[in-house]
């Protein structure tokens, strides 16, 4: 008989995890409280438009490539990908905005024209963060965080001062022209903590960025969704909707089982995708490994302010991703991780994915996703989201020079209170736990239960950490240590 494991949650690493066991022989069930699923990168659909509610970002497509490929499987079989050019720009003022091309050559450019001189710098900072991508992605985050040793390699040894300096450190001594170290600060937002707080060796994401590029899945992120949907369901995995997880059931020291929507399911394991605090109390509390106090003192990703617009024109001067950082970067990096609190000048971000690819709006029409960071945690009302849809339109038409506002046709939002409801999610955190140094590897909540046997954890909060690529990382990861006890 084969034995049976039961998921909760139906986000990138609990579909990711289904997939490789799933291959591995057991069978399969995963539960999703949602009606759609894809977690925090669901769709949303409405009046011809199309928006990625979570995930806009496409970045490195190796990571994708080898999901696939280890189902004897190509991205290609199932989505197809454009590479973006412009990748994206950034605005610091009125009519002032930096493009960053699709090619380290034209992006060096750029910078030369910024600063004589700084493509030297460039192309010896992105050779470094080229040869620390070679050792995190193809090596370092497959490893399950289980022993400190993982993250000692002769390679990693070689770099230990890396792991001492921070990426701001490091960019502000190589670039003293403060747009480009802006640029250059950028990509390890996405892991959640600010740059001065990055470990400097997180600059392999510069290399993701410059080095490997921006890609589109025509018709948006959700296809990504969609295509793990098809191969677990070709794999045998059973997936249910509309199913809440209630409890986890636990009986002597090992968990056996799940109420689903107020009715029993037995299984031999449980594997949980949904975030992590949330799991945990889904147990009883002598089940639970972490204190509320531990999770507190965590630094966790931001949570956000976002917009899904439906304009009834094409607009001018922006790209399919385009960031505003026109206001001053560090004040309201305060207000999301030391004094939190809504920042009065918030730096925003713009996504227009309907300039590159028709599917997302209707013919003359423009699908327009806003996002501003916020901390997690923060009091969120009708009120607030409207006085900050105005602040950040306004700027908007302000540095784009165009007048958006009367064209707006629908706008939808999403905020803390909606994060909470719809993912269980810690304080309404969108992108899980950051990753700093000391919340780096074997330092983040394990993938494997100290206190219950056969019950497991994936995704965002857990290893490697947040984003997409690493989320299906961990669901590899989580499906590896399976292997080992079932
Ligand atoms: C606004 C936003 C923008 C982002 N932008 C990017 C980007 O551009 N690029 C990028 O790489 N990453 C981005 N991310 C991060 C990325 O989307 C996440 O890291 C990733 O999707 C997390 O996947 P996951 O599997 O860990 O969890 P989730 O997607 O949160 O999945 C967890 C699932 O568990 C379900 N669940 C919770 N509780 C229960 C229960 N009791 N019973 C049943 N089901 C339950 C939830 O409904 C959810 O479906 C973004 C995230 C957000 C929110």
């Amino acid at each position: 008989m084969k034995k049976t494991i039961h998921i909760i949650g139906s986000g990138f690493s609990s579909l990711a995890a289904s997939c490789y066991l799933a291959k591995a022989g057991y069978k399969v069930t995963i539960f999703e409280k949602n009606q759609t699923i894809g977690g925090r990168a669901r769709q949303l659909k409405k009046s011809g438009f199309t928006f990625d509610i979570g995930p806009t970002w496409y970045w490195m497509p190796d990571v994708f490539e080898r999901f696939f490929g280890d189902f004897d499987k190509h991205p290609s079989e199932y989505y197809n990908l454009d590479k973006l050019n412009p990748a994206y720009s950034v605005y610091f003022g009125k009519n002032d905005a930096i493009t960053i091309e699709n090619s380290l050559e034209k992006i060096c450019q750029t910078f030369e024209k910024e600063e004589p001189g700084s493509s030297k710098q460039l192309m010896e900072f992105i050779g470094g963060a080229k040869s620390n991508y070679d050792i995190a992605i193809k090596d370092l985050v497959y490893n399950p965080g289980v022993s400190p040793l993982e993250l000692v390699t002769p390679k990693t040894v070689m770099k230990v001062n890396q792991f001492l300096s921070t990426i701001k450190r490091d960019v502000r001594k190589k670039f003293k022209n403060n747009r480009l170290a802006q640029i250059l600060e950028f990509p390890v937002l996405f892991l959640g903590a600010k740059p001065s707080d990055t470990p400097s060796f997180y600059n392999f994401m510069n290399y993701a960025d410059f080095g490997l590029g921006t890609y589109h899945p025509k018709k948006g992120m959700y296809q990504v969704i969609l295509a793990m949907e098809t191969l677990a369901k070709e794999l045998g995995v059973s997936i249910k909707s509309d199913a809440n997880v209630e409890s986890i059931l636990v009986e002597n020291g090992t968990a056996n089982g799940l109420i689903v929507n107020g009715k029993k399911e037995k299984c031999d394991l449980v594997l949980s995708g949904a975030d992590y605090h949330h799991t945990e109390t889904l147990l009883d509390k002598k089940h639970r490994q972490y204190s509320e106090r531990y999770w507190d003192k965590k630094i966790f990703a931001p949570s956000s302010l976002l917009f899904y617009v439906g304009f009834d024109k094409k607009l001018q001067n922006v790209d399919h991703h385009t960031l505003f950082f026109d206001v001053d970067f560090d004040v309201h990096a305060e207000a999301i991780y030391d004094h939190p609190a809504w920042p009065e000048k918030p730096l925003f971000y713009a996504s227009f994915p309907s300039i590159t690819d028709d599917s997302c709006a209707p013919k003359g029409k423009e699908a327009g996703i806003f996002l501003i960071p916020l901390a997690p945690g923060l009091e969120d009302t009708q009120e607030l989201r409207e006085t900050y849809f105005e602040k950040i339109i306004n700027r908007f038409e302000d540095l784009t020079q165009q007048e958006v506002k009367k064209n707006i046709i629908f706008k939808e939002s999403f905020c803390v209170n909606d994060f909470i409801k719809d993912y269980n999610s810690y304080k309404g955190n969108a992108y899980g736990m950051a990753n700093t140094l000391l919340q780096t590897a074997f330092l983040r909540p394990k993938l494997k239960s100290k206190k219950v046997k056969n019950l497991y954890f994936t995704g965002q909060l857990t290893v490697p950490g947040p984003g997409v690529p690493p989320s299906l990382i961990s669901g590899k990861l989580t499906a590896e240590l399976i292997q080992k006890v079932l």
